[in-house]
């Protein structure tokens, strides 16, 4: 039996990890993959949990053995997403989530046409902007840079298979749900 590799990119702001984590609590079959990065843990974050933490060595090592699905260079520090956690996974029969953005989805979907791949989006530009805005952690130029590419990603939208509208957390999560399960039936 084998799982199902699916993708949920949206943008800064749009309440990815809210929805995951929701989706993840009644439905066990779905497993997020770990991706790895060479940046520093922040406060609270565990290895393995929230990302494979590697070295530049290691990183690179896994780049070279062709370990990786697809990465990339973030302000000077990489990310990936590991192949061996994907190729498990859907070994195992699961559903294998990645949480990612829009250049490594375009990168996944060129290896694996197969995957299925959702964008999750606000119910309006102006819902995304007072979430981005609500944060007060940042500077209005962080702000901005932060809106200019939330609106670049929103843009690339019609590139995936599905839209589906965050406004309410629990109707996002039935809608993901209806997605797997007409997948699983398509791909089986
Ligand atoms: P952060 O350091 O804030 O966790 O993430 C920085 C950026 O790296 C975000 O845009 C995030 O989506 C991206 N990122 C995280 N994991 C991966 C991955 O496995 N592949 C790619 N292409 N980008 C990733």
């Amino acid at each position: 039996m084998s799982g199902l590799l699916m993708i949920l990119s949206g943008p800064s702001g749009v309440g990815k990890d809210t929805v995951i984590d929701a989706w993840q609590e009644i439905d066990p079959d779905v497993v997020r993959v770990v991706a790895g990065t060479t940046r520093f843990p922040r406060p609270g974050e565990k290895d393995g949990v929230d990302y494979h933490f590697l070295s530049e060595e290691e990183f690179i090592q896994m780049v070279e053995d062709g370990g990786f699905l697809e990465h990339k260079e973030v302000h000077g520090k990489l990310y990936g997403t590991p192949a061996q956690s994907v190729e498990e996974l859907l070994r195992a029969g699961k559903t294998a989530l990645l949480k990612i953005d829009v250049q490594g989805a375009l990168a996944v979907m060129q290896v694996r046409p197969e995957v299925v791949s959702v964008m999750l989006v606000p119910p309006s530009w102006e819902e995304l902007e007072a979430r981005i805005r609500g944060r007060k952690t940042e500077t209005e130029d962080q702000i901005q840079v932060r809106l200019g590419n939330a609106r670049w990603e929103l843009d690339q939208a019609h590139l995936y298979q599905h839209r589906v509208v965050n406004q309410k957390v629990e109707v996002a999560v039935s809608e993901l749900m209806r997605i797997k399960e007409e997948s699983w039936q398509i791909s089986s």
